[in-house]
């Protein structure tokens, strides 16, 4: 209700404003059904021929691009599903989810798994909580949406649950691996594949960006959950598979959970591993992109191609701005860690 005493008598406009940015569109602000307590007017939005009753949309702000729901007439029946109901259908592909994941990284590291999702809307962010991961509902505005973000708690089971960081520092090694697990689901499910993410990432971000100046492999206390720590980390891991090639890759990920399952672990282990595994010098491919505070530049052998199946990238993605980042930020808008 909105208490308009204070105009009784006169004339006065009454606008609704929904604002988002290019990450989140959420479920906007649903009207029907405005009446004015005095009986002098009232609006019901029905496709009656006239349906906006004499309300006007202006659109978006000059300068900004149109969206395709500034404004939309219809029924009940073509409401977007309620994170509820997202939600429930996202948790129901849980034992998809943690087989996939188990394919990639070996057995799942616990007897149970599970996931709470917070009703209202007091939380604002995911956290991999062991086997019962929680999350805010407003991670579930789609299904594609929800999914990953259950892919991204699913597989801090194995990296940042059984595997846990020594050091803070080295938190790369949670929110890369979980990011690049959404990767590697996109391709499953088609809507995307690690090299067409990377390629859309690294070719959106330009040098001058301050995205390159956080060196993700020691980030700070103060950033340790920044948008780099989890894109530019999924893009280390895509650079070392590139690097050692698949087989390689997936033995190192897959012996790095299983070897130190329940245990604390750092970068410089992690490095080692991989060079062991893969017989090769790996210590410049890490200095370069977890240590050096600018773009790395890539080998003609890496260089992105464009198209495979991408989708389009928004660098301000999981920025992790104000209440959304948080612990675990997947894909990180919302600020899930
Ligand atoms: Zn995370």
């Amino acid at each position: 209700m909105v208490d308009l005493s204070a105009y009784a008598g006169r004339t006065v406009e009454v606008s609704l404003s929904q604002a988002s940015d290019e990450t989140f569109q959420m479920y906007g602000a649903f009207v029907d059904d405005v009446t004015v307590s005095t009986g002098q007017g009232s609006t019901s939005f029905e496709a009656d021929g006239d349906t906006l009753d004499g309300w006007t949309t202006p659109g978006p702000p000059p300068g900004s691009p149109g969206n395709t729901n500034d404004w939309i007439v219809g029924t009940a029946a073509q409401t977007p599903p309620s994170p509820g109901a997202v939600a429930r259908a996202s948790l129901r592909r849980q034992p998809e989810i943690l087989a996939f994941l188990s394919h990639y990284f070996g057995r799942y590291p616990f007897k149970v798994a599970g996931g709470i999702v917070e009703k209202d809307d007091r939380l604002q962010f995911a956290l991999e909580t062991q086997t019962r991961p929680v999350y805010a509902s407003a991670f579930f505005t789609n299904r594609t949406d929800g999914d990953s973000v259950v892919v991204h708690e699913l597989t801090h089971q194995w990296y940042g649950d059984s595997l846990a960081v020594r050091r803070w520092r080295d938190i790369w090694l949670n929110e890369g691996f979980a990011t690049y697990a959404e990767w590697l689901w996109a391709r499953h499910v088609g809507t995307g594949s690690p090299a067409a993410i990377f390629a859309l990432a690294y070719n959106a971000i330009p040098a001058g960006d301050p995205f390159w100046s956080l060196r993700i492999g020691n980030p700070g206390p103060d950033h340790l959950f920044d948008q780099p720590v989890y894109l530019r980390g999924a893009m280390t891991l895509h650079r070392l598979r590139q690097q050692v090639g698949d087989r390689d890759f997936f033995r190192i990920l897959r012996r790095w959970a299983g070897a130190r399952a329940g245990g604390n672990v750092s970068t410089p282990e992690f490095v080692r591993l991989a060079e062991r595994v893969s017989g090769q010098h790996l210590h410049a491919l890490f200095r370069t992109w977890l240590y050096t505070p600018r773009k790395p530049a890539l080998p003609r052998s890496a260089a992105p191609r464009s198209g495979g199946g991408g989708q389009a990238y928004a660098p301000g993605r999981s920025s992790g701005k104000g209440a959304r980042s948080s612990v675990c930020k997947p894909r990180c808008a919302l600020a899930a860690r």
